[in-house]
């Protein structure tokens, strides 16, 4: 059977060679170092509820390369309503782990952007790429891996091209080109949830002129492969104050965020894991391929994210004795910044199309438009959210969970957090705040799937404002021609 259970998923992290780093340290077991066991265990979740009658029909989809149920994030988007299940389940993902799963969204994004990718390639070039995906698909679907999506160089001076940077190491290229296979050198950058996937698949981080050729790469690696180094990036609010026990420091209890730095020396790629290789041409399709699903659904997920500020913020004000009403307007404001994402997202994937590989991509203007919404509305959601909870949410104004315990002076501490209820809800409510406002539990609303400006940049170009113009000349009757004197006319 295509779907792990829990303890499968666990054990095969477990047998994978430790090359994580975090704190000076090598982590031998991402599965109990403090600070990696929490998203192990936040993207464990979905193996469990894959076996839940509850939840099965939510995380999984039957697969029509190997005809068995398997779990969404393995499956190839090919109608308005699998877009919207993208979009349903990671809203759920957040609700049940506080915070990011990334491991599997952008790994999920990734492959079906080579999906399509490798179809075009195929049809228009006649390279086998299509073939060697669905090969490497059908596996992946029956093995049931986790796969983290690579796409962010560290890019070096941003206003040169990738040749031009003073190190050419700034963006992953191909160093060497072998017969069965090709080795890649430079790092990709705040890769989510390295720690808790199996897999890692790789995709150029922009598009790419000819001179960029070496540049132009795609493929799956093992997050293990030799040559491969991993350093995990630091948190507010999680490391050694997560470590089991310490109480409400850790404030969510299955789920916890990760991003990493990967550092790739020379590490060799099969033939049969590559799906592209110096096309230059493609790099720009295949961007807009991952942006589409992904900047559609990231509406979902941070609406869950905002559901559960609108919790926190609640549990909060009712332990300090005020009613929900006293805040009815600042709730309802939120409730719509989360609606407007998550339907905006709806929206996009409504109106997609498909392209001729059978894939379903969301509508492009509606899908960026969802992108700079998700990177301007959770703030006035988080803003709120402190604003309801006061001192002790906004930046987690309490004393540490060892102090509040403390057999000396920790009467103290509960006596004076105590409010209308016991202390002890009263912490964990504004932990909550904290943590879904400015700690771990904030997504990367912000530059997650691509700045804001990027996105806006597309909203310009696939917003027709020369049909507006036309418009409004019609029925105002306006017969001069009236170009845009800032446009050079065409020669
Ligand atoms: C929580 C989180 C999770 C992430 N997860 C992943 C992941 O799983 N996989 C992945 O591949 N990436 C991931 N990322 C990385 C993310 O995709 C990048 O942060 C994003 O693409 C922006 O790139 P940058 O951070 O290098 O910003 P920069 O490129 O440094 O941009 C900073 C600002 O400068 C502007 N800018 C940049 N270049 C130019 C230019 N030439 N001219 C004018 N303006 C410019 C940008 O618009 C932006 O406003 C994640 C990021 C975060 C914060």
């Amino acid at each position: 059977m295509a779907l792990k259970t829990y303890e499968e998923y666990l054990e095969s992290l477990r047998k994978m060679r430790p090359n994580i780093h975090k704190f000076g340290e090598l982590i031998e077991d991402v599965t109990t170092y403090p600070a990696t066991k929490r998203t192990v265990e936040g993207h464990g979740q979905v193996f469990k509820m894959q076996h839940d009658p509850e939840f099965r029909e939510m995380v999984t989809v039957q697969s029509d390369l190997i005809d068995e149920p398997i779990s969404r994030y393995l499956s190839i988007i090919k109608s308005p309503e699998d877009q919207i299940a993208n979009s349903r389940l990671k809203r759920l993902m957040f609700h049940r782990t506080g915070t990011c799963t990334g491991g599997r969204c952008a790994g999920w994004t990734a492959l079906n952007a080579m999906y399509a990718s490798t179809w075009d390639m195929e049809n228009d070039l006649g390279v086998d790429y299509h073939q060697r995906f669905l090969a490497w698909l059908k596996d992946a679907q029956k093995r049931d891996i986790t796969i983290s999506g690579a796409l962010t160089d560290p890019k070096g001076d941003r206003t040169r091209k990738p040749h031009q940077q003073d190190d050419p190491d700034m963006n992953l290229r191909v160093v060497e080109r072998r017969d069965d296979g090709i080795v890649v050198r430079g790092a990709k950058v705040m890769i989510c949830g390295i720690a808790a996937a199996n897999e890692v698949f790789v995709l150029p981080g922009s598009a790419y002129k000819e001179e960029d050729k070496d540049y132009c790469v795609a493929f799956v690696t093992p997050r293990d492969v030799e040559g491969l180094t991993i350093v995990e990036t630091r948190h507010l609010g999680d490391g050694r104050e997560m470590e089991e026990g310490v109480g409400f420091d850790a404030p969510v209890t299955e789920g916890g965020i990760t991003q990493a730095y990967l550092f790739f020396e020379d590490v060799f790629v099969p033939n049969e894991r590559v799906f592209m290789l110096g096309e230059w041409k493609y790099t720009g399709p295949t961007v807009v391929n991952f942006i589409l699903p992904y900047r559609s659904a990231i509406g979902g997920c941070v609406a869950g994210q905002g559901d559960i500020k609108i919790g926190s913020a609640l549990l909060t004000a009712r332990t300090n004795g005020l009613a929900d009403k006293v805040f009815s307007d600042k709730i309802t404001t939120m409730i719509i910044n989360n609606e407007t994402t998550f339907s905006v997202g709806i929206a996009a994937a409504a109106l997609g199309r498909k392209h001729p590989s059978g894939a379903w991509q969301p509508d492009p203007l509606l899908a960026n438009v969802n992108k700079v919404h998700v990177a301007t509305l959770p703030y006035e959601t988080s803003r709120i959210a402190q604003d309801i909870a006061g001192g002790i949410g906004e930046t987690g104004c309490m004393p540490a969970a060892v102090d509040f315990n403390n057999p000396e002076y920790g009467h103290l501490v509960q006596k004076y957090l105590k409010a209308a209820k016991s202390a002890d809800s009263r912490v964990k409510a504004a932990r909550m705040v904290e943590w879904s406002t400015m700690g771990g539990g904030v997504p990367g609303c912000m530059h997650g799937g691509g700045s804001p400006d990027g996105a806006k940049m597309f909203i310009r170009m696939f917003y027709n404002s020369e049909k507006t113009v036309e418009m409004v000349k019609r029925i105002a009757k306006i017969n001069e021609d009236i170009p845009d004197p800032g446009k050079k006319p065409r020669k």
